[in-house]
């Protein structure tokens, strides 16, 4: 039996390990491996991938391993930026794969071998036409496929037109080599898939030594075997695939190891388009800052944001593992966000919109200093004191001239508590020429401190936060929402739309914000809540000393200010 972490639920994947380590298949060894394409950046689908195949090596200790693999077959769309990027994101993500890093186009020689193993078995041929002619041949799901003319052509004859290929004799789409299995199979992956293609390009690691590489689908299963994988966890996408797998492991000889592959759900989460190639054109087109926008989706991104490795973790956890299709809400996500950031977090108090209030019956030029919790959930964190004086901001959203039922916050000739301070009472709201409230001018109540209730007034139902305006900063916090209005942009936008026209135009606004001073000191890669306002990061990226600039990371609740 597998020793897993009780908190890991067994869900079918983890089943069939324990079955296997059980039943001493390879000796009891699980090998897994993350195998990204390094064509862009990894996004939050992939964490999951990554959390179950590295989660898998943890808990099946020590008889087991997990290696990153970089799937770099196809030169024109991969770059080392995001060879790099990826095991940065790997990294942070909590994994370490040890010395198990590895590229597919190191197995560029032995792939070349078993392709010249299998065409010597009579097991793959050199096809003269064109991968166009090869997909209107290959029949559909009633029709069978029609064999190409050139799919008889002698054993030597398809050695010496393949070692030819690899020479450079051919031009991008003169030639193919394809496997010769069974072109009337009612699995279209089986009839005669093209497994080597010419492409005149420089690959960031073999240079130009190459002129054809592997297909992915013929790549994959031989790299796992290579590589000693006992078991190759991928998305539900490539279930039609695993026969071809299954085909190209039993057909190649002398492979060190015989894996199978097994699939489970990616993930979909709403309000998030989440595939590397549709990240892409939102980043070329400029629609996005970057790919490591705190809107976007990606690892990176959500990194930037202030999601912690440990959220994303808990949220892989809890999605677990099924094998259908489903749309799990981004909503869920952000809470396991809050869950983590609500441990740590440091509080402070900051007002996004900030709103004058002046005391009137405090004294001038007095200034006193309220001690306050820095995290209530952690005592190891310690206290800080924040200046209180005549002057304060508030939140906007905290006052309203005209309530609606069941506002509890401040309004005209109303009372609220500032908290950790005293009870203010609103006498009077000073408006500019254009009618918009500038301050409001109330009176405290000194008898309210330390939670002492009002006597011989109503009872106070609310309390808000506060910044003292003399000593307040003015920080730039930008505040994120949604990237997109869909829940599920790609289906709303249908076969003839783009996902794009669905960017949500509010998912960024930058406020100048006040905040206590104590923040002053903050440098980048910091978090905080904003008592009452949300989760703030400040940005590693653009926070200087003395000038951090905050990202809101999430909301406190869903709904917040909706007047309560
Ligand atoms: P994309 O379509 O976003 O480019 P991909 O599957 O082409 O994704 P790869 O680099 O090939 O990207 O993926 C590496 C691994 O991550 C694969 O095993 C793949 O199955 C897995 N993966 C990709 N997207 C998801 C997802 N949304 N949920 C779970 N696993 C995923
Ligand atoms: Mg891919």
């Amino acid at each position: 039996m597998s020793d897993a972490p009780a908190s890991v639920s067994k869900d079918f994947i983890r089943e069939l390990i324990a079955a296997d380590v059980a039943a001493q298949r390879n000796e009891g060894w699980v090998i897994t491996r993350f195998p990204p394409e390094p064509n862009g950046y990894l996004h939050i689908g992939h964490a999951k991938s990554i959390c179950l195949n590295f989660g898998l090596a943890l808990e099946n200790a020590p008889k087991s391993r997990c290696h990153l693999r970089f799937d770099d077959t196809n030169p024109v769309k991969e770059e080392v930026e995001y060879v790099h990027s990826i095991q940065e994101d790997v990294k942070w993500l909590g994994f370490d794969w040890g010395q198990n890093l590895f590229y597919a186009s190191d197995y560029f020689e032995k792939l070349y071998g078993f392709a010249v193993q299998l065409i010597e078995k009579g097991l793959a041929y050199v096809d003269d036409q064109t991968l166009e002619q090869v997909r209107a041949h290959r029949g559909s799901l009633t029709q069978p496929g029609t064999p190409s003319p050139y799919r008889d052509r002698s054993v030597a004859e398809n050695k010496d037109m393949f070692a030819r290929m690899r020479a450079g004799e051919f031009r991008e789409g003169e030639r193919i080599l394809r496997a010769k299995i069974d072109m009337a199979s009612p699995n279209m992956n089986l009839r005669d898939p093209v497994i080597y293609r010419i492409l005149h390009a420089h690959h960031h690691r073999t240079g130009d030594a190459w002129c054809i590489y592997p297909m992915y689908d013929y790549a994959h299963p031989l790299s796992d075997a290579l590589e000693g994988i006992t078991h190759s966890l991928c998305t539900l996408e490539f279930e039609h695939h695993r026969p071809l797998y299954e085909w190209l492991i039993d057909n190649v000889d002398g492979l060190p190891g015989k894996p199978y592959q097994r699939e489970f759900a990616r993930l979909n989460l709403t309000y998030t388009v989440m595939s590397k190639r549709k990240l892409l054109e939102m980043v070329k087109a400029g629609l996005v800052n970057g790919w490591d926008d705190p809107r976007m989706p990606t690892i990176s991104g959500i990194r930037r944001r202030g999601y912690t490795p440990a959220s994303v973790r808990v949220f892989c956890e809890t999605i677990g593992l099924t094998k259908y299709p489903s749309l799990t809400e981004l909503a869920l996500l952000e809470h396991c966000v809050r869950e983590d950031l609500n441990k740590h977090a440091q509080r402070v108090y900051g007002v996004l919109r900030p709103l004058k209030v002046v005391i009137t019956n405090y004294p001038e030029g007095q200034v006193e200093e309220v001690e306050l919790v820095n995290n209530p959930e952690d005592p190891e964190a310690g206290k800080r004191r924040v200046p209180l004086s005549r002057e304060l901001y508030i939140e906007r959203d905290d006052f309203m001239e005209h309530p609606v039922p069941d506002f509890h916050r401040l309004v005209p000739g109303g009372e609220v508590r500032l908290k950790y301070a005293f009870c203010i009472i609103c006498h009077e709201v000073v408006k500019d020429a254009a009618g918009e409230v500038v301050e409001l001018r109330c009176t405290y109540d000194d008898a309210t401190r330390r939670g002492v209730k009002p006597v011989g007034r109503p009872k106070v139902k609310g309390t808000i936060h506060w910044v003292s305006a003399a000593q307040a900063l003015d920080v730039q916090v930008r505040l994120y929402d949604k990237l997109f209005t869909e829940a599920q942009p790609d289906e709303a936008a249908g076969e003839e739309g783009s996902f794009t026209q669905f960017l949500n135009p509010a998912s960024l606004e930058v406020v100048t914000a006040k905040l206590e001073p104590s923040v002053a000191s903050a440098s980048g890669g910091a978090h905080y809540q904003f008592e009452r306002v949300g989760y703030f990061y400040t940005d590693p990226k653009d926070s200087r000393p003395g000038a951090p600039v905050f990202n809101r990371t999430v909301a406190l609740k869903d709904g917040f200010a909706k007047g309560k």
